[in-house]
């Protein structure tokens, strides 16, 4: 008999005499097994930890830079030894986490929903929500270790062991460059690739574009595109069409090739380009419109026979809902550390699943971040692929430790089985690449008193 098979055979067995012997002692032997089943869940408990008893004592951060973003990782302390890491979104201020750390000090920390609907109201879209989802990132990561379980479980279980990933690759006007960096992120076994196809590409090619004088792709970058004036001529479309024409041909038709970054042009632009790009067969458009535009969002997804996405910078679950209700795009592309963390975000992915939507998940940042998305893209049933933006940073996974397994390997996430988020920073490395003038987890005792009257409801 098989070790495990023996051990499972001889629990069976003690389990049918403790039956018999709880049948023949009646109330006794219930008491009996009450204290048992108290053991034995105590017993699959982290031994530093109570998790009723666990408080929040303190929140402090690291800021690493050249990530290459900018990533501020924070530590969620407890009175009972044990610590949570989360991550404040790519480019955000830290002063969206810390501002949170009155409103948590002295909760327990395993009432991950409890406190996120406490501080949700100091979120909003894109970077804002960085400190809402850096805390519920942590707050995962000490409840897994409170209770000795991978924050997948907490979340449901998986529905896969391995994150697909697609990387982003930067960027070449040279069609013959830009093909080469895919074709070896295709070697390396990545198996979904994604490329930025903006109005840079053709911009400065004399009637390729048509804008007023002085509004150009980066003077834009402000402005909601509907409100550029800048539109792609059919020479435009054309020169862009061949461009991706000589790429598809590099990386070959079989594998899905997405495309971001368009540039600020209208609507009627982004549907004329969209549809002279049917015939490469790219994944999605990206962004192509701001995702608070749902009708004009409708307009490009009827008429383009391409699937439509949008999502990065949504805060919380009701605005993919609406986008999702009004099949207003094809996929649903949140940010974890901007869609509410990992919860919240599975949630997103469940809704829109019910109106027939998958969910692909934008990222970028430290490993920290990486992980809280593993966990959640494993406990997501229409997950379709994870971006992964640090790829030819030689550093970026030695920011971690505690992981049994390469963070990834050919193209694939592992997904941990370690309580939490299952890493833990490197002090080492993570000092290697701290902002100027920001310490390693320094003290910040000037955020625990921060008071206002945070009532939502008069
Ligand atoms: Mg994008």
């Amino acid at each position: 008999m098989e070790k495990a098979t023996r051990k499972w055979w001889q629990n069976r067995r003690g389990a049918s005499r403790r039956g018999f012997l709880k049948a023949a002692a009646g109330v006794a032997a219930a008491g009996f097994w009450a204290e048992e089943t108290i053991q034995a869940y105590q017993g699959n408990v982290n031994t530093n930890s109570k998790p009723s008893a666990l408080r929040i004592t303190d929140l402090r951060f690291a800021h690493i830079i050249d990530a290459p973003m900018r990533c501020p990782i924070i530590r969620i302390d407890t009175n009972q030894g044990i610590s949570g890491y989360g991550e404040v979104r790519d480019g955000a201020s830290v002063t969206y986490a810390l501002m949170l750390k009155s409103r948590i000090l002295g909760e327990n920390p395993c009432n991950v929903d409890k406190i996120f609907r406490k501080i949700k109201q100091f979120g909003f879209h894109a970077r804002q929500a960085g400190g809402v989802c850096g805390v519920e990132m942590a707050l995962w990561d000490l409840a897994g270790k409170a209770y000795n379980v991978p924050a997948y479980q907490l979340l449901g279980g998986k529905f896969r062991d391995r994150i697909r990933l697609y990387a982003d690759t930067t960027e070449s006007h040279d069609p013959k460059v830009y093909g080469e960096r895919l074709k070896k992120r295709r070697e390396e076994g990545f198996t979904w690739l994604k490329m930025d196809l903006g109005i840079d590409l053709v911009e400065k090619i004399p009637g390729a574009v048509t804008a007023p004088a002085g509004v150009t792709q980066r003077s834009s970058v402000w402005t909601k595109h509907m409100f550029t004036g800048m539109e792609l001529t059919e020479k435009g479309i054309a020169l862009m069409c061949d461009y991706v024409a000589q790429i598809r041909e590099m990386v070959g038709w079989d594998i899905p090739l997405a495309a971001d970054h368009f540039g600020h042009i209208g609507v009627n632009s982004c549907i004329r380009l969209g549809k002279a790009l049917e015939k490469y067969n790219l994944a999605w458009l990206e962004d192509m419109i701001p995702w608070t535009e749902t009708e004009l969002w409708k307009q490009i997804t009827l008429a383009v026979d391409i699937p439509t996405l949008t999502g990065e910078d949504i805060y919380l679950k009701e605005p993919f809902i609406e986008l999702a209700r009004n099949h207003a795009v094809d996929i649903l592309h949140p940010d974890l550390a901007t869609s509410g963390g990992l919860l919240e975000t599975k949630k997103i992915g469940d809704a829109v699943m019910e109106y027939g939507h998958a969910m692909a998940m934008h990222f970028a940042g430290t490993p920290i971040s990486f992980m809280a998305n593993v966990h959640c893209a494993a406990a997501t049933e229409n997950f379709l692929v994870l971006e992964h933006h640090s790829v030819d940073v030689p550093w970026w996974s030695n920011l971690v430790t505690g992981n049994e397994q390469p963070l990834y390997e050919k193209g694939f996430a592992v997904v941990p089985d370690k309580p939490g988020l299952g890493v833990e920073p490197n002090p080492d490395e993570v000092k290697r690449h701290l902002a100027p003038g920001t310490g390693y987890f320094e003290p910040t005792e000037n955020w625990n008193n921060e008071r206002s009257w945070d009532r939502l409801y008069s």
